[in-house]
């Protein structure tokens, strides 16, 4: 199975930088989010395919109306916390305020329970694991918060399952849609969503997408936008991870979803027979 989902987020919600950090440096910055969405929105329409969206809770606040349009068009919605920080320099009472503060405004505007979790640079690490408890706690059930590979903000190596598995931590079981790994040189590779899918030729893309059962999608409406204005005090080789090959994202994503059929998180959850993933004991 495929997953297709979207990170719904500004272009400067960037991670461990400090002049995109918090929400009084956010409201600094220009809106893009209406014309990205819409990109979303043709592809999916044109493809014909369905998608999960994880929409940081920030954005649902300020910009209801790009909820409401993912909801009226029968997309699922689910929760990219609130205020999009790093999780693992949180404190477990910080998560928890801001996990509810996410999943009530989402709620209010769809009137639909959010089930569906994903962490904000995937930074559900060994270190702070507990996050999953938190989540089942206040009624997430899927999760897609690991990245069973090392990256610069969160990654869970030592995660070895790269594909739908149940989360056992503590006696709170969670079904985990991990990001899938392609293997190039013994080594995990990347390439279903973000800068990666961008800096992989679409040949190598479609070569792996034929050869695999399980892919998990991340993009943003971001990596679809050309024009987003740079952010200057990334480090270099931030800068070419946030802003190489934005130009032609859109149309090899399009490439992608006319190649290939996608399903959302709700319809991959009903064709899994979970009595017969591996249970992941964290
Ligand atoms: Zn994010």
């Amino acid at each position: 199975m495929k997953i297709l989902t979207f990170d719904i987020e500004e272009w400067f919600h960037i991670l461990d930088n400090d002049s995109t950090k918090t929400f009084r440096e956010w409201s600094n910055y220009e809106t893009r989010i209406h014309s990205n969405m819409d990109k979303i929105f043709d592809l999916l329409a044109k493809s014909n395919q369905k998608a999960t969206f994880f929409v940081v809770g920030w954005i649902a606040e300020k910009y209801p109306e790009v909820v409401k349009k993912i909801d009226n068009y029968g997309y699922e919605v689910g929760s990219h916390t609130y205020m999009h920080q790093l999780m693992y320099e949180q404190k477990r009472v910080e998560v928890e305020e801001d996990l509810q503060k996410s999943i009530k405004v989402l709620e209010s505007i769809t009137g639909k329970k959010v089930k569906a979790f994903r962490a904000p640079g995937f930074s559900i690490t060994e270190k702070n694991k507990w996050v999953f408890e938190i989540l089942a706690e206040n009624g997430i059930t899927h999760d897609s918060s690991i990245f069973p590979a090392g990256r610069a903000h969160g990654g869970f190596p030592s995660y070895s399952e790269a594909k739908p598995s149940l989360i056992d931590i503590n006696g709170y079981k969670l079904k985990e849609f991990p990001i899938n790994t392609a293997s190039v040189l013994n080594k995990k590779w990347i390439y279903s969503g973000g800068g990666y899918f961008r800096i992989t030729p679409y040949s190598m893309i479609k070569y792996w997408t034929e050869s695999s059962d399980y892919i998990m999608t991340y993009f943003h409406p971001r990596d679809f936008d050309p024009y987003q204005p740079i952010i200057k005090e990334l480090p270099l080789s931030r800068k070419f991870k946030s802003y190489v090959g934005l130009a032609n994202c859109i149309k090899k994503l399009e490439k992608w979803t006319a190649d290939f059929k996608f399903i959302d998180l709700k319809e991959a959850d009903k064709s899994i027979d979970w009595s017969s993933v591996s249970i992941v004991k964290l």
